[in-house]
């Protein structure tokens, strides 16, 4: 069976319940209250021994036997402590039986087994008191169905009677009730001692009625005579019978069964006072139970099993109450009128009325329609209310459909699960050109550029992590996109987002849409404005301003140097004077083009403003001496880009700038100053005579000037040839001339031999470095093949530095193995020193480029060891011959134990890898002792020899032999 499931409401409540009543009617599940007494088993193992007359077989004592040994039974006593005994008194009367039996029973029943012992009837009470005084005898007698004889008590037991005298009274009253008209009352009985107890107590019952009604006492007849006698009593009698034992003739009966033969020949209606004979042809009348009886004895057998021995409390064993029972069919046989009887009378045989067969269907059919109909009724009322709900929900779909299909914003939802869209309102369509259905297949992002599209969808998944992790929390987020028009425009779209949960619990995204494009260009004028110069479209001062702090903050973080170019335009106010400001305005605005065009596009060009520009560079080398030479080169290239002529309104037009620079190092200035200084340098430019660039540093104008003046004295060095190779000796443990080291030097017209300290590094900088290094490789060979003529210089090495520019050109190998055909030097002699900052970058590179020259049969030193990047792994890689130790460890080896631990970590390190190790600027004795003590055993240094010209080694060698 299925029900539908709905809400129910307060009011309905009571309708559940009575569907509920009905449902189990339907059913047939009743509800009995029955509750079984609670008391517990009595304790101890002691029983009882129930006596019984009778054999077994006699109905009424077997009803009695039954409603005792129920009640015993479902109470918990054991059958280990329930004895019945039928002693068949009627039938076996003579003395030996008497005897031998209370021997036996004494035997099977001692003291310790029986707890109390129920007689029923006066034959077995008898027996007892004559043959029994050993059967259970500290056990007290509960007796049934008998009277205790006086002089019992001798026996020393105690007695306790159940007092179930029958009430012939109340079956008379019932009888006259029935028959009003009666005159005659039989009381039929038998001729034993019970029978006579039995007239007794009738006649005590019946004194109400004597002398209105006739009695008659028929005890004294055979059996047969009675039978006789009742076919034929006069009119208006009825017949009274508690049944009979044992007739004149000294023969005995089963009771019942002369009732019922009496019942079926009699002339008049017969009263049993026992229910066992009713429905067995006698009429009924007030019976007593005798299965009731045995249930009250049960219950007094059980409370003295339970009782203490020493209670004094009264017992009594309580009797059973007569039931008004009456058969209907002999009611109808004797035309008796049923309404007189007491409402609770019972009825057997009574024919069921229509009513009585078919009530309980009529009661179930009844309290189903009526479950049925209260079902209706619920369903009815839920089904109107879910109406009442749909239309209410209707009304409001149309109250949103009414603002989403006319509002300008985009409505949308899109279900974040599927990944598809639940719902866009049509405006849509307005806002990109495309109708929804075209936007909804694809996804709103495709109407996106690339960049902005990645952006967004990056975004959204960092929300979307955010909104796993945090399911409670709901923020909105705004998103501010330029979107594709199908037209081809863009449009800029504001969407407000938030992510819920839809009634499936689904994670979804809902969002308002709407078109911000003139917000955006009004906001985008603004900015322009405000950060951007309207004439040239360059950043303008504050936007500079902001940009110098950026540039000022990256160079304290990265170390590196920024440069801030302050650039006047010469004599540009002639210009505007005479030929008007829109030429003018032209200047300027070619002028920003020329200066965009000459930086690179992470520089800044900014107008400050009439014809000043700045030009803001960052990220210029660490090392401000060569900062400010990349930032003079830019300059440079600026005053050559205005060398060109300017092309104004059909008119050629010279213009020349005057240029002042301020480096940027670290942010202690602000750049307010910066820009001040920078425009002070600008004046000196001006001041200077214009066309020029000025540093705001002296010592940097100085450095920058020098060092433009070194490039150009180099170049014509080169030219002129002005340098010339010193060598100095290197040599072993024995002071004995291995080899030497080729120096350069410059021979300046003016200031003598120039050190190569001063000007390799602009060498380097420069691009020098190449021919000169060309010059050196070249010259030292041809020393090489000279010294191999002579057996004095034969065995010499020579060693030449190598700078790393040169080092990197692609052709280096093919220049060294030229240079060695083309002067005919030995590539074993030839010993190229590098240095450890050459192999930082491109190591792999190097190593290929060092194993192509090592295989000419050229070797390698590690110039200046120590002072880079030492590095066990890379060392362990290249094809080194020789490490050289810094000259800078050397100088204080006696005297610092760290630079001294350092030379000997050297020398083991070279011993380790197999490699020589050579140590540089060696001074004095105390130096090559220690060195030699460490094992290193080559040097170089004044200790020796300073560096010798060509002519000067030759007779330093020659005064060695
Ligand atoms: P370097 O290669 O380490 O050369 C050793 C320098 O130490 C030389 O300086 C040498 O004169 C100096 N020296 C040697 N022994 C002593 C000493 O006992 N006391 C003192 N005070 N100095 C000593 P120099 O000749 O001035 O060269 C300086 C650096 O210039 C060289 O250092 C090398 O890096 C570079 N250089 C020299 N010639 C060339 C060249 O032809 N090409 C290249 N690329 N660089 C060169
Ligand atoms: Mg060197
Ligand atoms: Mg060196």
């Amino acid at each position: 069976m299925t029900f539908v499931s709905f809400r129910w409401s307060a009011g309905a409540r009571c309708l559940r319940v009575l569907a509920v009543c009905c449902l189990l009617a339907f059913l047939g599940v009743a509800a009995h209250a029955q509750t079984p007494g609670g008391s517990a088993t009595p304790a101890g193992d002691k029983g009882v021994l129930v006596l019984l007359s009778s054999g077994f077989g006699q109905r009424g004592i077997d009803n009695y036997v039954k409603g005792l040994h129920g009640v015993l039974n479902d109470k918990g006593l054991p059958y280990t402590r329930i004895h019945i005994e039928y002693l068949d008194l009627v039938k076996n009367s003579g003395n030996d039986y008497l005897e031998q039996l209370g021997t036996l029973l004494a035997r099977k029943y001692p003291d310790t087994r029986i707890g109390v012992v129920v007689s029923v009837q006066s034959a077995a009470l008898n027996f007892l008191l004559k043959e029994g005084a050993q059967i259970a005898p500290g056990a007290p007698i509960l007796v049934a169905q008998a009277r205790i004889p006086t002089n019992a008590t001798q026996s020393g037991r105690q007695f306790f009677t159940q007092t179930s005298t029958p009430s012939y009274s109340g079956t008379l009253q019932r009888a006259l009730e029935l028959f009003p008209n009666t005159r005659n009352v039989v009381f039929l009985n038998g001729t034993s001692p019970v029978e006579a107890e039995r007239k007794r107590e009738a006649t005590a019952q019946f004194a109400p009625w004597e002398g209105k009604l006739n009695f008659e006492y028929v005890d004294q007849l055979s059996m047969d005579e009675i039978e006789r006698k009742l076919t034929a009593t006069p009119a208006n009698t009825v017949i009274i019978a508690p049944g009979i034992n044992r007739d004149s003739k000294g023969q005995a009966f089963v009771p019942v069964d002369t009732i019922v033969k009496i019942a079926k020949t009699a002339n008049a209606p017969v009263f049993p006072v026992y229910s066992v004979s009713v429905g067995l042809g006698a009429v009924g009348g007030m019976v007593s139970v005798l299965e009731d009886e045995g249930k009250a004895m049960a219950f007094a057998v059980l409370a003295w099993l339970e009782r203490k021995p020493d209670a004094t409390e009264p017992f009594q064993v309580q009797p059973a109450k007569p039931v008004a029972l009456f058969d209907w069919a002999q009611l109808e046989r004797w035309d008796a009128d049923p309404d007189q009887l007491p409402k609770d009378s019972i009825f057997l045989n009574r024919p069921p009325s229509l009513w009585g067969q078919y009530k309980t269907y009529v009661i179930a059919g009844a309290l189903t329609t009526v479950a049925l109909m209260a079902l209706v009724i619920a369903l009815a009322l839920q089904n109107r209310r879910r109406l009442l709900a749909e239309r209410s929900l209707q009304d409001s779909q149309k109250q949103y459909r009414l603002l989403a299909d006319h509002m300008d914003d985009v409505l949308w939802v899109m279900n974040m699960d599927t990944g598809q869209w639940d719902y866009c309102s049509p405006s849509m369509e307005k806002l990109v050109g495309y109708s929804v259905k075209e936007v909804t297949q694809r996804s709103f992002v495709y109407l996106m550029d690339d960049d902005v599209r990645e952006d967004l969808l990056q975004r959204n998944q960092e929300r979307l992590k955010e909104q796993k992790a945090h399911p409670d929390a709901s923020v909105p987020y705004t998103d501010t996109v330029p979107l594709n028009r199908s037209d081809g425009t863009k449009v800029w779209a504001e969407s407000v987002t938030h992510y819920v949960r839809n009634e499936k619990a689904e994670l979804t995204l809902i969002g308002v849409t709407r078109d911000v494009t003139q917000r955006v260009n009004a906001q985008q004028e603004i900015n322009q404005l405000a950060y951007y110069d309207v004439l040239t479209h360059l950043p303008n001062r504050k936007n500079l301003h902001d940009r110098i702090q950026h540039a000022r903050d990256t160079g304290a973080r990265d170390n590196s140097t920024g440069a801030l170019l302050y650039i006047d335009l010469d004599h540009f106010k002639t210009l505007n004077d005479t030929r008007g400001h829109a030429a003018g305005d032209q200047l300027l605005r070619q002028a920003a083009q020329r200066l965009t065009a000459s930086v690179r596009t992470a520089d800044t060009v900014a107008r400050l403003g009439g014809d000043e520009f700045v030009v803001l560079l960052e990220r210029l080398d660490g090392e401000v001496d060569r900062a400010a030479a990349e930032a003079k080169a830019v300059a440079s290239k600026i005053l050559a880009t205005f060398r060109e002529d300017f092309f104004i309104d059909g008119q050629d037009h010279r213009i020349t700038t005057s240029i002042g620079i301020a480096l940027i190092r670290g942010n202690a200035d602000s750049a307010d100053e910066l820009l001040k200084q920078a425009d002070m340098a600008m004046y000196r430019s001006k001041s200077s005579g214009r066309n020029s660039v000025s540093f705001f540093d002296p010592q940097m104008q100085a450095s920058v000037s020098a060092r433009a003046a070194l490039e150009s004295d180099l170049r014509k060095a080169l030219q002129a040839g002005n340098f010339v190779l010193a060598y100095q000796p290197q040599v072993d443990a024995g002071r004995y001339v291995t080899g030497a080291e080729a120096l350069i030097r410059w021979q300046h017209p003016e200031r003598g031999l120039v050190s190569p300290a001063e000007f390799i590094g602009v060498a380097e900088d420069t691009g020098l470095i190449l021919p000169i290094g060309e010059w050196v490789l070249e010259t030292a060979c041809r020393q090489l093949a000279q010294w191999a003529t002579s057996p004095a210089s034969s065995h010499l090495t020579l060693a030449v530095n190598v700078s790393p520019r040169q080092f990197k050109q692609d052709d280096f190998v093919d220049t060294v193995q030229q240079t060695l055909q083309r002067t005919g030097a030995s590539a074993h002699r030839l010993k190229l020193e590098l240095t450890e900052s050459m192999l930082v970058d491109n190591f792999d590179t190097t190593v290929t480029r060092m194993k192509q020259l090592q295989s000419l049969g050229v070797g390698f030193a590690l110039d200046d060891f120590g002072t880079g990047y030492s590095s066990l792994a890379y060392l362990k890689r290249l094809p080194l011959d020789q490490l050289k130790i810094d000259k800078s460890f050397i100088d204080d080896v006696l005297t610092d134990a760290n630079d001294a631990s350092i030379a000997r970590t050297i020398v083991a390190l070279g011993q380790t890898l197999g490699l020589q190790v050579v140590a540089e600027g060696v001074e004095t004795a105390g130096q090559r002792d220690f060195l030699a003590d460490i094992g290193c055993v080559a040097y170089q240094g004044y200790f020796f020899s300073k560096p010798l010209s060509a002519q000067a080694f030759a007779d330093f060698l020659a005064v060695q032999a």
